[in-house]
């Protein structure tokens, strides 16, 4: 018998285009249970699937990862993924660990009716109560800063798309297959979904550093919107996004033709939300588009 859960497998890993849906990674692929927890009436639902490779996984089961070992491994690959300090991580984990062990004290119903090949009465793996476990350990581990948008839309604050509208200019980092760096300053447009970066010349465009490095297949990019709001207090405030980028076609600020689209997987920003302390702030997304 071909179990229900290869199936869901294969297909969400399909649906990912064969890359972790978090870091971007490609090779040894997870597929992971998204759960909604109610937590008045004490129902996990089944919200979909999450396609990540073994590192990632290792983050979202942290609880698990402590005990079967791999931490550290795991915390450098989040680090180096999210921009998260040790620090930042250590507070994520102390209040997951704590949202985990409240939400252990109950008996949870589970709701997959949302998954048709689930069969609406087990979660598509294991057995009921431990998956009720795992999971709610997993999702409960995510540290309390990450914030996921629904399928098609990105997390960025309403300050951040404020912030964005009022930038022209971005700086784009690539790399070559071997790894040697380029960053180069660039006109960008965010339409809600994706970052587009042009040139106003197409045959410019072509010629650059960046436009090898993506076409060679190094898709991964890292981008820099930022600005001096003063300078006496000192206030920088910016934004830094890495995701994947694809050459396509596109009508945008620089009329028709060939541009960047780059799906956001992670920002941070910093001197762009208010903090209730009323100071300088910082926030680390997850950005899904
Ligand atoms: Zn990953």
């Amino acid at each position: 018998m071909k179990p229900r859960w290869e199936q869901i497998r294969r297909r969400e890993i399909s649906r990912a285009n064969f890359r972790c849906e978090i870091c971007g990674a490609d090779g040894l692929l997870e597929c992971s249970e998204r759960w909604q927890y109610d937590d008045v009436n004490h129902i996990q639902k089944l919200m979909g699937y999450e396609v990540v490779c073994p590192n990632c996984l290792a983050i979202l089961n942290i609880g698990r990862t402590m005990q079967v070992g791999g931490l550290e491994r795991a915390l450098s690959h989040f680090i180096r993924v999210t921009g998260f300090t040790e620090e930042d991580l250590r507070a994520a984990t102390a209040r997951a660990m704590a949202i985990w062990k409240s939400r252990s004290r109950h008996q949870w119903s589970i709701d997959v009716a949302s998954e048709p090949l689930a069969g609406g009465k087990s979660p598509p793996s294991r057995s009921a109560s431990s998956s009720a476990r795992n999971t709610v350990q997993t999702r409960a581990a995510t540290p309390a800063p990450t914030r996921r948008a629904p399928k098609g839309q990105t997390s960025f604050s309403s300050e951040e798309l404020d912030f964005l509208k009022t930038q022209r200019l971005a700086r784009i980092a690539t790399a070559s297959k071997r790894g040697v760096p380029e960053v180069s300053p660039v006109g960008f447009e965010f339409d809600g979904r994706f970052f587009w970066v042009g040139s106003h010349d197409q045959a410019i465009f072509f010629k650059t550093q960046r436009y090898r490095n993506i076409a060679a297949g190094n898709t991964r990019v890292s981008l820099v919107i930022d600005d001096l709001l003063s300078v006496s207090p000192w206030r920088p405030r910016g934004l830094k996004v890495s995701g994947d980028a694809q050459v396509t076609e596109h009508d945008g600020i620089f009329g028709k033709g060939k541009y960047f689209r780059i799906t956001p997987r992670v920002s941070i920003s910093w001197g762009i939300e208010k903090s209730k302390k009323g100071e300088w702030s910082s926030k680390k997304n997850f950005q899904q588009a």
